[in-house]
């Protein structure tokens, strides 16, 4: 509905008739273009932070703070990141490839583990690159998910050689319980 002005019939059919294998590399690529923007201005807008803060006030990292999202920070980044997919017309095969590989993705970056992955990190969003977006100190780095090459080129890369030593936000000012966290960023300050 409010995108269809951006939608050009030949350029859709220009993409769709590539190898699927080279849309899924595209894909991944422009899907984290959008991710990285959304993401960067829920840390910067302080009314959109209030939502993302959910997502930053866990303490410790598992696979399952992957899933501590306020609902409205999940529909806003997934909605604007489908959106130049859905313009540039990817096709439908990639596109669910790429479901598959953003769900098992999202938790692998924040799984507890300590695997290095040699020469793979620098291309491809590793525990340790998330880890280091959820450090206590330094805050706003590594806002890619996916390609870290993103925030190189952007300025926001941070890749030391060992784990972050905390988590979280300095004074956390997220309630604990799940009820709690959806009503929080609509209270008046
Ligand atoms: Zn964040
Ligand atoms: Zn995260």
């Amino acid at each position: 509905m409010f995108f269809k002005w951006a939608v050009h019939p030949a350029v859709q059919d220009a993409v769709a008739a590539q190898p699927v294998l080279l849309q899924f590399v595209e894909i991944v690529l422009v899907a984290d273009l959008s991710e990285y923007a959304v993401h960067r201005l829920f840390h910067t807008v302080p009314f959109l932070w209030r939502f993302h803060a959910v997502h930053h006030s866990s303490e410790a990292m598992d696979w399952l703070a992957a899933s501590r999202i306020h609902l409205v920070d999940a529909v806003v980044t997934r909605a604007l990141a489908f959106v130049p997919l859905y313009v540039l017309g990817f096709s439908t095969g990639p596109v669910y490839a790429y479901l598959v590989f953003v769900s098992f993705h999202a938790i692998f970056v924040h799984a507890n583990v300590r695997f290095r992955f040699g020469a793979l990190e620098p291309i491809l969003g590793t525990p340790k690159f998330h880890h280091w977006h959820h450090a206590t100190a330094p805050v706003d780095k590594n806002f890619a998910i996916h390609l870290p090459v993103i925030d190189r080129m952007l300025g926001t890369y941070y890749m030391p050689e060992h784990f972050p030593p905390a988590y979280g936000i300095e004074t956390n000012p997220v309630p604990r319980r799940y009820a709690a966290q959806l009503v929080w960023p609509f209270r008046p300050r």
